[in-house]
């Protein structure tokens, strides 16, 4: 089995490291940040708690998983000997480059590098390294531990062997595997976004408010939650930088972001992050509470 190396310790870092903990894959846990790796390793052992009382652990399963992971600091530390190299950092175009880099230089010649970016080229990271054939999008759906797809996304340049192997390590993982080719958006965002911002100028043009479109959208196409309620979750600010992605990218005005959406990211309303978007959050109560300025 190979080793992994996960880079980035928030939302998606923890999650992606604990996945393969528990399937076995000795796994260092990569980030610039002490705190986040300390906070990191408090979640995975949360979750993990979780799945134990609900009967899909043991105690020795829990205490196995984390023993097989270790936190370092510096990629160039934390590379040493995988096979396999996961990057869930910070959503930033330069950022990637800069880690595709250190990664090209530090891992082992024959290492897979895999991003689970959410919109960015994988193209253009590969772009980056002397391996480019070795380069693969692995994108993982947030909360990690719980939902099946991963979305395997090949660059222009992947090889068919690399892309057999990410596959055949997604299903070890108990996860569901799709191929997809590297476009804007690829396929989950390509057409999850413009969805959401679709619903937004619904509401934007008056056609209907907050609770009424998520209801067509929860009761009339059994989605488990609506468009807005989901955007508030994404955040809001992620949503507009990946349908910023769509519009240039693909260069269709029908990717255009709501201006709706554009006011609500520049006045610092980015849903469940920063307690408001559509709905109001951080209430300490379940109830779904439509954000005053959408009160009818
Ligand atoms: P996050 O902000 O929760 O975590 C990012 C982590 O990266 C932070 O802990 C930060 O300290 C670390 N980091 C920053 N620079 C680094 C560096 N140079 N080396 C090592 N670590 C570094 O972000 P997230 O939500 O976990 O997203 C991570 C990636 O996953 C992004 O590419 C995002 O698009 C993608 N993604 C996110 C979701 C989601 O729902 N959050 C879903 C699918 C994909």
């Amino acid at each position: 089995m190979i080793n992994v190396a996960v880079i980035g310790s928030g939302t998606m870092g923890n999650g992606i490291a604990h996945v393969f903990a528990q399937h076995g894959f000795a796994v260092a846990l990569i980030d610039i940040s002490q705190p986040a790796l300390d906070k990191a390793l408090g979640t995975i052992g949360k979750n993990l708690d979780r799945q134990v009382a609900k009967g899909g652990l043991t105690d020795a399963d829990k205490t196995a998983t984390l023993g097989r992971i270790r936190t370092f600091t510096s990629i160039a530390e934390g590379v040493q000997g995988v096979g396999l190299v996961v990057e869930a950092a910070t959503e930033n175009v330069e950022l990637k480059l800069q880690i595709f880099r250190e990664l090209d230089q530090h891992a082992p010649q024959d290492a897979i590098l895999a991003s689970n970016t959410s919109s960015i080229s994988i193209t253009k990271i590969a772009a980056v390294t002397k391996r480019a054939d070795k380069v693969i999008g692995m994108h993982f759906m947030n909360p990690v531990p719980v939902m099946k797809l991963v979305e395997v996304i090949r660059g222009y340049a992947t090889s068919d062997a690399v892309t057999t192997q990410i596959m055949d390590i997604s299903r070890q993982l108990g996860k569901t595997p799709t191929e997809v080719n590297d476009y804007p958006g690829f396929v989950a965002n390509r057409i999850l976004m413009p969805m959401i911002n679709e619903a937004i100028i619904t509401l934007f043009e008056g056609v209907a408010g907050v609770e009424e479109i998520d209801t067509v959208m929860k009761l009339g196409m059994a989605h488990p939650m609506g468009p807005l309620q989901l955007a508030d979750f994404i955040g809001l600010d992620v949503c507009l930088a990946i349908l910023r992605v769509l519009h240039e990218g693909l260069g269709n005005p029908k990717y255009a972001p709501c201006p709706l959406l554009v006011n609500m990211v520049t006045a610092g309303r980015l849903g469940v992050k920063s307690g408001e978007g559509f709905y109001t959050w951080g209430h300490g109560t379940k109830d779904l509470i439509v954000a005053d300025r959408f009160k009818k």
